[in-house]
């Protein structure tokens, strides 16, 4: 993507991301571009803006495919690099809405990835038995081993989303969770961990659009749940639940990326390229061979 650099404009559309990102040309434009920070205004982000990329659809959908191949490679060298005793490990986190595209993500972004170097859990109701431990319980045991790329579709956010919004334990428990979820994340970027966590934004009007596709095609009845409709009815109140997410658990090591997701082409590659930027951050390197290279050749020659 480095040949894209350059034709890179800074898309603050107002909704309080980081400043001075006009038109400044950056190694990490969709970082800079997405990240949340200090006084983030959700509702001023448009679903329907394509931060960090002029192009359109089908410049899009080329440089997503274009991308593949370096996501590939820098994946094999994290893994690699675990074979050699590094402790790196990535997790992205996905968020967001009914219909906001967090399918599309693992099959079009993740399913590109080596599928051995993955591990992707789907956090749903919890169980009787998750339902017994502290809401971070079930998130630890999923977290990704050295060298992985963990995907979490879904994550502990619910407890302070879906939880919050429907009063699922009382407000002074879930109103500590901010805190819990900012100790508990700093463990994990002190604990070599890459925190990758994006919220998939929509619009009310693209989910209907979204709903309605579901209801009116046969084969995609299957991801049509009545329930959805219910959660629609509190679109408002998810919309605080998420405000109050992304303000109270972004510090500079862990922040939330939002990512306008009303157009899926641009969702997918905003969300590969912020996983791929992090990953070119981390300096990562095919690791040295613990073997006498030019012995062993010797020994193969004479076998
Ligand atoms: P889906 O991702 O569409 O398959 O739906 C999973 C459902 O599980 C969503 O309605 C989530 O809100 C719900 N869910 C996930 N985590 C929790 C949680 N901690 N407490 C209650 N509901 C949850
Ligand atoms: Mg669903």
């Amino acid at each position: 993507m480095a040949k894209k650099k350059d034709k890179v404009e800074g898309t603050d559309d107002g909704g309080g991301r980081a400043e001075g990102t006009t038109a400044v040309t950056t190694a990490a434009p969709f970082t800079d571009a997405l990240r949340v920070g200090e006084g983030f205004v959700l509702a001023g982000v448009d679903p329907r803006s394509t931060p960090a990329f002029d192009g359109d659809k089908e410049a899009g959908k080329a440089a997503l495919a274009a991308a593949d191949e370096e996501l590939d490679h820098l994946q094999e060298q994290l893994f690699a690099m675990s074979r050699a005793g590094g402790s790196r490990r990535v997790l992205l986190v996905i968020q967001g809405m009914d219909t906001s595209g967090k399918g599309g993500i693992m099959r079009h972004v993740v399913g590109s990835v080596d599928p051995q170097g993955v591990e992707l859990t789907a956090f749903k109701q919890p169980t009787a038995e998750e339902r017994r431990h502290p809401f971070l319980w079930r998130i630890r045991r999923a977290l990704p081993g050295p060298g992985m790329i963990g995907v979490f579709d879904r994550s502990h956010y619910e407890d302070v989303l879906v939880v919050r919004v429907h009063d699922l334990v009382p407000p002074a428990q879930w109103k500590r969770r901010y805190g819990t979820i900012n100790t508990f994340e700093k463990g994990l970027v002190e604990d070599d961990v890459t925190l990758v966590k994006v919220m998939l934004h929509i619009s009310p009007d693209e989910q209907k659009a979204r709903l309605q596709e579901r209801l009116d095609r046969p084969d995609k009845h299957w991801k049509y749940n009545p329930g959805d409709l219910d959660e629609r009815a509190r679109w408002d109140d998810y919309q605080e639940a998420y405000q109050a997410l992304l303000e109270r658990c972004s510090p500079e090591h862990a922040p939330w990326y939002v990512v306008p997701a009303d157009r899926k082409w641009y969702a997918r590659l905003a969300v590969q390229q912020l996983l791929l930027e992090h990953l070119r951050g981390l300096d990562l390197r095919w690791p040295a061979a613990d073997f006498d290279v030019e012995g062993e050749k010797e020994r193969l020659t004479g076998l």
